[in-house]
């Protein structure tokens, strides 16, 4: 579909709502299949971009779900006011190997494998006599000191165990001095100007070296490096220098936006549709294609979602369904990691309600025609969802279960707080995570097929109690991976 053309329906759009109308919905799957492929259409369309998270593209999608969600007359959810709700996409770390480097007399040692920059690092070049220093602590208290009678220690480079005397232990009294930051501080005002920690103590428990964000930066490159002391510093070397650059570097992404509406029918427990509506923009590390800088347009993934969620939205503003509340959301980070579902389930939005269960849509546009497949994932997290597939069976398409909830979709963050859920989606494919997957391809009728069960297992749902928990075996995201690999390729194989 050309760009002016999507545009001028966007704007159309726009101003249709603009004016209030709430446009009269039919239910029949003709029109809903309609509705489906305008949307589709118009999410995937190259004028949105690819919808990266932190984008223009992101912001364009969020503006139409949200023109979307008043046309169906559906009310914000953040403070009865807003459809949005901003978070920070937390910065990624990144360090390479030609900008970080170490050096002992003259042995070069290798990022990741020998030495990782500490998140507490500058980025700096030092270079310089080495001095050990034990565990670089000062307790008084304690009757310990591991800087007495050190001297000339200014401006040379400190060795320091990460553990403490008398080796790491819970109870120690040693543990108020057992920080990273404590030592480095000490370190510092002893005239530091570098520091290498080392760990000579088996039961130290921690991984030094994760990159997490919102730590303090100290004017002076940390590393760790994970060999022994004598290594670097041979004792029989009455000199030993090194040299240290470290360079660690971030990409702040921005801010990016989950979009929900709500159905309030004051009832004291909430049902969530969700879906993700960001995709991978012009590709980047996500894409699976070798012509990475084109738009990806993500039209099952998860354009299909998204305009599952919104044709619910209308559906269920419609129906006499009253005795649950209904948040119809569409999340944003997903394909940075699900953080958009992960901050809705951290905020103060989400422990608000008491949840029913929560019904994920991840790329549910590429029924195939002839196996007409659909795979529920997470059918274990209840106790019911068995039963009433088993008693509602589709009638157009074959359904798959999966007991184990997958983590690598927005309904893992609900399961992990202990809300039933189910996730629908129609299987990989050749076209997933590259420009191929574009609107062009998707089975509209197979996914109206969905919507309308959907309807109907809501529905039956609405005369049952609030659903209980089950916890089932989640799925690593390596089995994950390898299932739908295997999955992938039997199609490919198939098709051929
Ligand atoms: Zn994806």
């Amino acid at each position: 579909m050309g760009k002016i053309f999507v545009y001028s329906a966007f704007c159309l759009i726009l101003s249709f709502s603009l004016f209030g109308q709430q446009p009269n919905f039919e239910f029949n799957k003709g029109s809903i299949c309609k509705r489906l492929t305008t949307d589709i259409y118009i999410l995937a369309s190259d004028s949105f971009m690819g919808r990266k998270s932190g984008t223009k593209g992101e912001q364009l999608a969020r503006d139409y779900i949200i023109t979307k969600f008043k046309e169906a007359g559906i009310k914000p959810l953040f403070g009865d006011t807003t459809y949005i709700q901003p978070f920070n996409l937390l910065q990624k770390y990144i360090c390479t190997y030609e900008k970080n480097y170490f050096s002992s007399n003259y042995v070069r040692y290798y990022l990741y494998t020998d030495f990782s920059p500490v998140i507490y690092s500058s980025n700096d070049s030092v270079s310089g006599e080495m001095c050990y220093v034990k565990f670089g602590i000062t307790a008084p208290t304690l009757n310990y000191d591991d800087y007495k009678d050190k001297t000339d220690l200014k401006g040379k480079i400190f060795i320091i165990e990460l553990s403490i005397p008398g080796g790491y232990k819970k109870r120690s009294e040693f543990m108020a001095y057992s920080s990273m930051s404590y030592k480095i501080d000490l370190a510092i005002k002893n005239g530091a100007k570098g520091i290498i920690f080392i760990n000579s103590d088996k039961k130290y428990p921690f991984e030094p070296v994760k990159l997490l964000p919102g730590f303090k930066k100290y004017p002076l490159p940390v590393i760790y490096f994970n060999k022994k002391l004598e290594v670097i510093c041979p004792k029989s070397s009455s000199s030993n220098k090194a040299i240290i650059q470290t360079e660690i570097e971030s990409d702040n992404a921005g801010i990016a936006y989950n979009v929900a509406g709500f159905i309030n029918n004051n009832a004291s427990s909430t049902i969530v549709i969700g879906g993700h509506y960001d995709h991978l923009g012009f590709g980047g590390s996500g894409s699976l294609s070798p012509n990475s800088n084109q738009i990806h347009n993500g039209a099952d993934d998860n354009a299909s979602g998204t305009a599952g969620v919104v044709e619910l939205a209308r559906f269920l503003k419609n129906s006499d369904l009253k005795k649950y509340n209904f948040i119809l959301i569409t999340f944003s980070g997903e394909e940075e990691g699900l953080k958009g579902s992960e901050y809705f389930v951290k905020s103060a939005e989400f422990r608000k309600y008491k949840f029913n269960y929560m019904i994920n849509l991840d790329m549910i546009g590429r029924m195939d025609s002839s196996t007409k497949k659909v795979e529920l994932w997470a059918t274990g997290s209840s106790k019911k969802w068995k039963e009433l597939i088993k008693n509602e069976p589709a009638t157009s398409f074959a359904i798959k279960c999966v007991k184990g909830s997958i983590r690598d979709s927005d309904h893992y963050p609900f399961y992990k707080n202990r809300v039933p859920t189910l996730f629908f989606n129609t299987g990989l494919h050749p076209d997933y995570h590259t420009p191929r997957d574009k609107a062009n391809k998707i089975n509209y009728s197979g996914e109206t097929e969905i919507i309308v069960y959907l309807e109907k297992l809501i529905k039956v749902l609405d005369s049952n109690d609030k659903l209980k928990f089950r916890k089932t075996g989640a799925i690593a995201n390596s089995r994950a991976t390898i299932y739908m690999i295997s999955e992938m390729i039997r199609n490919i194989n198939t098709r051929k």
